[in-house]
């Protein structure tokens, strides 16, 4: 017997995923598995199924579900596949991403966003991510090479560290600020070249870090 929550979670991977371009079953087999209503706070619940991004603390959003799936998509995570996911936020995508590769090591700044979130995904059961706080601006040095690397904050441009942590081959994704506003970009790693793409026009918050944004006056985090 489906539950209210799964039938709603099946409605959005019909109507603003499939409907909308996203092709890859894998993809929306993932999408239609990870329950966004234990992502978001216990009040915003009945909205966790529309496809927009919705305040999780401290400033800061889980993404639309639509733009997770894009760049997921992009991404093209295989079953081996290590993947650094910057910007564990609630941990929504590092649990989607996290149906499809072998291992995800997610980089949340802010402490108590990471701790929360590797509460969450510990009790959902995805043992297969690990998360960890520091400044993921600069990759995570410590577990690459990566296949691929998804980040979920807009920076002024792709920092050289996540390019150096990607394995021959490895697929990025990331907002970064363009001429007239953000961009999803895609890229890939070959040989000491990084071929890029724009695939969206998007909205995100900003980087914060070394290989990003300055933190506001006053942080005295990372
Ligand atoms: N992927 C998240 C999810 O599924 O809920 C949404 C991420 S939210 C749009 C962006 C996150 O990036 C925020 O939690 C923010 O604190 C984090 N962030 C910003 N700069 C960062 C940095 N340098 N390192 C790690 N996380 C960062």
């Amino acid at each position: 017997m489906e539950t209210p929550e799964g039938s709603r979670r099946r409605v959005m991977v019909r109507r603003h995923l499939a409907a909308r371009g996203i092709r890859d079953q894998r993809v929306l087999s993932a999408m239609g598995l990870v329950p966004r209503e234990e992502f978001v706070p216990a009040d915003m619940a009945e909205s966790a199924y529309d496809d927009g991004p919705l305040l999780i603390g401290w400033g800061q959003t889980i993404s639309q579900p639509y733009i997770v799936a894009l760049a997921v998509e992009a991404l093209s995570i295989g079953r081996d596949d290590l993947v650094l996911d910057v910007g564990t936020g609630s941990g929504y995508a590092a649990a989607v991403m996290s149906q499809l590769a072998s291992r995800v090591v997610s980089v949340e700044r802010i402490p108590a966003l990471a701790a929360a979130a590797a509460r969450r995904l510990g009790r959902l059961g995805y043992d297969n991510v690990e998360v960890v706080c520091g400044d993921g601006s600069i990759g995570w040095p410590e577990s690459a090479p990566y296949d691929a690397v998804c980040v979920s904050a807009a920076g002024p441009g792709v920092p050289s560290q996540l390019i150096d942590q990607l394995s021959e081959g490895g697929r990025l994704v990331m907002p970064t600020e363009g001429p007239t506003g953000q961009v999803l970009i895609s890229g890939i790693r070959r040989r000491d070249e990084f071929e890029r793409r724009e695939i969206a026009a998007v909205r995100f918050v900003p980087l914060l870090g070394a290989g990003g944004y300055d933190p506001p006056a006053g942080w005295d985090g990372f």
